[in-house]
């Protein structure tokens, strides 16, 4: 053998060892987990309440078999003789009760007429004893279940079965065009504050409900080739040909929702370790990318995105998006191929609700600015960030300019409770337009509004900031007490 020759073959063996050593060592900063993808919610999920739900999905007869049990510790400082759950489901069972029902959803909710969702009780038992409930309201969405004295500090298991049936509706839950819409669909404890349960109207207007973070098991049996986007991370773990079934695990998420359909085409992206994934009928890969640029300014700006995985869907409802712990809905037409510009700016606004609601809730019912103006300004900041400050000012001007100068009929303000707003059109330019431009006033001024976010998410990651934590905060961070702004901005008449 030729000494050059020996050399050569030498020299190719070592490129190909290179080039192996350089593809794995791709392969392997590619899959490996981020070092901080779903840390936070990990870490906080010790100590929280925990859901375990059994779900089977029947779509020939529109309805979901359900099974839940809630390991519950007593953490309300009270003794308590009554848990109170909310059964947001029963609201869609009367016209007058629907959410979306009011003459300016009614249409494009209900295309073919009315159809009743309701959640059918079956038993519900505390410690494996049957226990008495009854419903509190005539929607029957507050659901109180009689249980033997809890002293603080101990602990119990709820167990409770029932079948929802899924109205023929485009709304947060229903079926329409191909989709199955679960939003608010699973009964969930009702938050206990100040003494008593929180007991609020499932409204029409904004988004009427509050909650605490738990954490959730979900088994969930479908017929085969159901997709299936929810909070936390889902698993196909059976595929075969009489059924599939999802395993999904998400802790310390403030509420779970889910979606199915069998049109859905998948797209996916990964940021800094989160897995991204999209489902739409048409057109996912844009949201996908959307979504994890929008948490790349957003970990940045906020601190890191709190779970695992953050999943897109397309959904078929007369709003743009809707913030479910690590899932948006995103309305169908977003999806076309002109839209794209529509849906960087939706789903801007939907994954700041990952940290402006998911991770730090708040009274969206009776302060409803505190995540909607929060998510806007941030939505505002996205386009800084991403596209620079000309593009930044056109939008603050149709945005937060424009609903400033507009005339609203009704006596509104962005701290007004959301049973008030007569009007989705007055809504969203005043807790979103007039709330984001108290937040451009508190920049303004002070110059540390981000500095301020930031210490907001991890000050209250997991909990529930009220309008006090937030303003006693900000006089933390800027040193200034802004209480004269807040009242001007938040609650003033103009
Ligand atoms: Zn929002």
């Amino acid at each position: 053998m030729h000494v050059r020759c020996i050399i050569r073959k030498r020299w190719q063996k070592n490129a190909l060892a290179a080039c192996l050593l350089l593809l794995v060592l791709l392969a392997f900063l590619w899959l490996r987990p981020g070092k901080a993808a779903g840390e936070r919610a990990k870490k906080a999920a010790e100590g929280l309440d925990a859901y375990d739900f059994q779900l089977i999905f029947r779509p020939e007869e529109s309805t979901l078999a359900v099974s839940m049990t809630l390991d519950y510790t007593n953490r309300t400082g009270d003794a308590l003789d009554t848990l109170v759950l909310r059964t947001w489901a029963n609201a869609y069972q009367k016209e007058a009760t629907s959410p979306a029902a009011i003459d300016a959803l009614f249409d494009a909710c209900y295309p073919a007429g009315f159809s009743e969702g309701y959640l059918t009780l079956e038993g519900v038992w505390w410690q494996d004893q049957v226990a008495a409930a009854s419903y509190l309201d005539e929607a029957q969405t507050t659901l109180a279940v009689a249980i033997p004295p809890l002293a603080p500090h101990q602990s119990g298991r709820l167990t409770l079965r029932c079948q929802i049936t899924v109205p023929a509706c485009a709304h947060r839950l229903g079926y329409s065009q191909g989709i199955w819409q679960f939003g608010n669909a699973l009964p969930i404890l009702a938050v206990y504050e100040n003494g008593n349960w929180r007991t609020d109207a499932y409204s029409p207007m904004g988004d009427p409900f509050v909650s605490n973070c738990a954490n959730y098991t979900v088994g969930l049996a479908v017929p085969a080739g159901y997709q299936c986007a929810a909070t936390g991370t889902c698993k196909l773990d059976k595929r075969e040909r009489d059924g599939w079934h999802y395993t999904v695990n998400a802790p310390a998420a403030r509420d779970f929702a889910f979606a199915l359909s069998q049109s859905w085409q998948q797209a996916t992206a990964r940021q800094n370790g989160v897995q991204i994934a999209a489902y739409a009928p048409d057109n996912p890969s844009n949201a996908a990318k959307y979504a994890a640029k929008a948490l790349k300014v957003y970990e940045k700006l906020y601190g890191a995105y709190p779970y695992e995985t953050l999943t897109v869907c397309a959904i078929d409802f007369p709003f743009g998006g809707m913030e479910y712990p690590g899932l948006i809905f995103v309305s169908l037409p977003y999806f076309e191929a002109d839209q794209r510009d529509s849906l960087e700016l939706v789903l801007a606004h939907e994954a700041a609700h990952q940290w402006f609601y998911a991770l730090v809730g708040s009274d969206q019912v009776n302060q409803p600015w505190q995540d909607e103006a929060l998510s806007e300004y941030a939505m505002l900041r996205y386009v800084r960030q991403v596209y620079g400050q000309n593009a930044y000012e056109n939008l603050v001007i149709t945005r937060v300019h424009a609903p400033m100068r507009e005339r609203i009929p009704q006596p509104l303000t962005p701290a007004t409770p959301i049973t008030d707003f007569g009007s989705l059109d007055a809504y969203f330019s005043v807790v979103y337009g007039r709330g984001a431009a108290f937040l451009l006033a508190v920049e303004e001024m002070t110059g540390k509004l981000d500095a301020f976010l930031q210490k907001y998410c991890d000050t209250y990651a997991f909990s529930l900031a009220s309008r006090q934590d937030f303003s006693l905060l900000l006089r933390e961070v800027t040193g200034e007490d802004l209480t004269p702004l807040m009242l001007d901005y938040l609650d003033t008449l103009m």
